[in-house]
């Protein structure tokens, strides 16, 4: 008999009932630190007290009145989305596939109706992510996702991820977008090489087509600056956020320049709940406090001692990780046994990690975790390899 709820995932076998900062606790009182963050969703941690009370204070006010009417918060926070980013404009959704749809809407629109040959190819990278709707697994177009859901969205063509040349070579006359995530979460935390890029900047300049960045995992702090493509020095024309953006709450939202968005006037796409009022809210208080002075550089030193961290672990325990990569605070085990062995025996010892493509085992934590608390948790990461070792 099917379950209650339609059964397309494969749960871990833990009850959590209750967070805290960093830390997680199920109906038992067992205590997990959680490095998972809810898929790099709790970028401030369990119940952090300044987005509980934004959140209490909300629902005491205004819930929802939808888009037929001015949004106070939801204007609010595309300002502040505006003015620390590379944006003119911003459409809010609640999810990050919501959020790639948009942005894939607005690179067609932006080329339609000048009557020459049609513009609207986009070129996308092997092992990429973009979400479930139809739409967005056309766009990543791996055999996982796709696989009986045909007739797929046409108008994708996919490359392999690090390959300026086959990028090149895909780019015609009808291509429209380029669309890259600049680190690979799904696949297995998968950051593009050094200067791709760059090279996909000059190149959508040189053909006049727009480069599209989804920064669904990346952004939001992840990597230690506020959205991973400043590292290198590039902005694009449109780019998908959401994940860490509501800290938890459901939000996503796709930015873009004025010129990217130029098509998307009155009645070209909307959204009942995209930007309510409880969501807009939570997503201020995230940005106010990601803002502030000293954050960022926070994260990085965070990211410096887990890193190192997780080095040593993968040395100490080389019968059961391979090696370890990623960005900042976005960083991937690759796993020797099947990685969902390894994540089980580290709930075992109470300590989340994410499942990812190639058999890695993912480490998002919130973006403020203490330095004593990651020490705790490659602790317990070395518990678990140990218990793993005991077996074979
Ligand atoms: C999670 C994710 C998405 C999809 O977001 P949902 O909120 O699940 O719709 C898209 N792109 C990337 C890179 C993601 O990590």
């Amino acid at each position: 008999m099917v379950p209650a709820i339609l059964p397309t995932y494969a749960r871990a076998d833990v009850d959590f009932a209750s967070g805290k900062g960093s830390w997680l606790f199920d109906r038992d009182g067992k205590r997990y630190l959680d490095l998972g963050a809810g898929i790099a969703v709790n970028c401030l941690g369990h119940a952090h007290p300044e987005l509980v009370s934004v959140l209490k204070r909300q629902a005491e006010t205004l819930w929802h009145t939808s888009n037929l009417y001015p949004v106070a918060n939801q204007q609010a926070l595309a300002e502040r989305l505006v003015r620390k980013t590379f944006a003119d404009t911003v459409f809010f959704t609640n999810s990050g596939t919501e959020a790639m749809e948009c942005a894939v809407k607005m690179a067609r629109k932006y080329f339609a109706g000048d009557g020459g040959i049609p513009r609207n190819k986009i070129v996308t990278f092997e092992g990429s992510f973009h979400g479930r709707s139809l739409g967005m697994i056309s766009a990543a177009g791996g055999k996982k996702l796709v696989d009986g859901f045909g007739p797929l969205l046409p108008g994708f063509v996919h490359v392999p991820f690090g390959d300026i040349v086959a990028v090149e070579s895909a780019v015609d006359h009808e291509t429209a977008a380029i669309m890259v995530e600049p680190v690979q979460g799904e696949s297995g935390i998968n950051p593009a090489p050094k200067g791709f890029l760059r090279d996909l900047r000059v190149l959508c300049d040189r053909h006049g087509i727009l480069l599209v960045l989804d920064e669904i995992q990346c952004g939001m702090g992840r990597t230690g600056k506020l959205f991973a493509h400043e590292s290198e020095g590039i902005t694009p024309d449109i780019m998908g956020i959401a994940k860490g953006i509501g800290g938890g709450f459901p939000l996503g939202a796709c930015l873009a320049t004025e010129k990217a968005a130029a098509g998307m006037v009155v009645g070209t796409h909307g959204s009942t709940f995209g930007g309510n009022p409880l969501a807009c809210a939570v997503g201020m208080a995230v940005m106010d406090i990601v803002s502030e002075i000293g954050f960022l550089e926070g994260v990085q030193e965070r990211a410096a001692a887990l890193r190192l961290r997780l080095a040593d672990l993968v040395d100490a325990h080389g019968e059961v990780f391979s090696g370890v990569r990623g960005a900042g605070l976005m960083l991937g085990l690759v796993c020797k046994p099947v990685n969902t062995d390894v994540i089980a025996a580290g709930v075992g010892e109470g300590v989340i990690t994410i499942p990812a493509g190639d058999n890695v085992a993912r480490v998002l934590p919130p973006l403020n975790i203490s330095l004593q608390e990651i020490e705790e948790g490659v602790r317990r990461l070395g518990l678990a390899a140990r218990s793993i070792e005991a077996r074979v």
